[in-house]
């Protein structure tokens, strides 16, 4: 008997505006979601760890994997590379199950070309202002990683109409709503 394949629903959004918040709340209410871990040539954050939050590669050894074909998207991002592992996401889909990207924009338009039937959905802070409110209330970048994430705001809200859906994260529990519903119909 064949299985269903599983849904794809690509994540994306400006830093600080929410995602990892709102994708916690999600994976904790629905843990028969999968959420792929990427691959990054990022230092770890305090309390981040290996194989949990991302892989962290060296760049050599990313670029080694992008030689070899390892990823389905890869981009980069503030002076970092991001990528999601093909073979996972394959493997995930073809066992049925339904699974969450969170990556960036660049990353999101390359997987949305090679598997059109991917829901791609971006959330959207309720203003600027609110978005480096939030990213500072953080305290996780120094001033010139928050300047960096910043100026990548306007660029990536310009490709956010292309996605499929938006979803203004003003209040957690109205945007975690929508997120169900596009999600379970
Ligand atoms: P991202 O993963 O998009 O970079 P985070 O989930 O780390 O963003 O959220 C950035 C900050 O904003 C965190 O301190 C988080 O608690 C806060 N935050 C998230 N959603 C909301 C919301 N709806 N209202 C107010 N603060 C929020
Ligand atoms: P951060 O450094 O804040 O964890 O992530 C920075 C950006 O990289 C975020 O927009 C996040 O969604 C994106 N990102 C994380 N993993 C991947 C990935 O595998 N591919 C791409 N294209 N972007 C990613």
């Amino acid at each position: 008997m064949n299985k269903q394949h599983g849904r794809l629903f690509v994540i994306s959004g400006c830093s600080g505006v929410g995602k990892g918040t709102l994708l916690g709340l999600l994976l904790k209410q629905h843990p028969e979601l999968k959420l792929s871990i990427s691959a990054t040539t990022r230092a770890p954050r305090p309390g981040e760890k290996d194989g949990i939050n991302y892989f962290f590669i060296d760049r050599q050894e990313f670029l080694k994997e992008v030689d070899n074909g390892e990823f389905l998207e890869w981009a980069e991002f503030n002076g970092n590379c991001y990528g999601t592992k093909k073979a996972w996401v394959e493997k995930m889909l073809s066992n049925g199950e339904n699974l969450i990207l969170e990556i960036e924009t660049n990353g999101a338009l390359q997987i949305k070309q090679k598997l059109p039937e991917s829901v791609l959905i971006f959330i959207l802070p309720p203003s600027i202002e609110e978005l480096e409110h939030r990213l500072r209330g953080r305290n996780t970048e120094d001033e010139a990683a928050i300047q960096g994430r910043l100026h990548e705001v306007r660029r990536e809200i310009e490709c956010s109409k292309q996605y499929d859906y938006r979803i203004v994260n003003d209040s957690l529990e109205r945007a975690l709503g929508e997120l169900e519903s596009i999600i379970f119909g």
